[in-house]
């Protein structure tokens, strides 16, 4: 488990600004984030996932984490309200934070793109992913939610 894919085509051509990162740079964050994980503390915490609408095409998806996850959803949806936002998932996870960064690299390199662009909210969210099509639930369980099941089984393996 956690091993790094070989890379997909680059995803740079919509003339969104696309955050996604090349191959190699990936490939190094990747790296230090699962250095990170094994030498620097960090406390258990939630691990969330949602679908923020479609920009462009793609389904977009936010990754984050939370100390209180009831909390977070509310900040989320106070400060940056969206009626196409569905909450998906969370799970309770050792390391939170720093197996987020883990992750981000992971969902980094499974989309089709990380467009950067200001929300209605008026905040560039950088740690989002956009996902080809539009169909929130069924991308989520072929292609985002296994990857995020596979790695966060594996860290809890790493515990016990
Ligand atoms: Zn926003």
């Amino acid at each position: 488990m956690a091993r790094l894919r070989r890379p997909k085509a680059e995803c740079r051509g919509s003339g969104v600004n696309d955050a996604r990162r090349p191959y190699i740079k990936r490939r190094k964050a990747w790296d230090k984030a699962m250095k990170n994980l094994f030498t620097k503390l960090s406390e258990d915490g939630w691990i969330y996932v949602f679908f923020d609408g479609v920009f462009e095409g793609n389904g977009i998806y936010k990754l984050g984490k939370a100390k209180d996850f009831i909390c977070r959803m509310q900040q989320w949806n106070h400060c940056c309200p969206n009626p196409d936002r569905i909450w998906l998932e969370a799970f309770w996870t050792p390391k939170a934070i720093r197996l987020e960064s883990v992750l981000h690299i992971a969902l980094e390199e499974l989309c089709e793109c990380r467009p950067r662009y200001v929300c209605k909210c008026g905040i560039i969210h950088v740690e989002k992913f956009g996902f080809r099509g539009a169909a929130p639930f069924s991308t989520y369980e072929e292609r985002i939610r296994p990857v995020i099941l596979a790695v966060i089984a594996w860290i809890w393996a790493q515990r016990l």
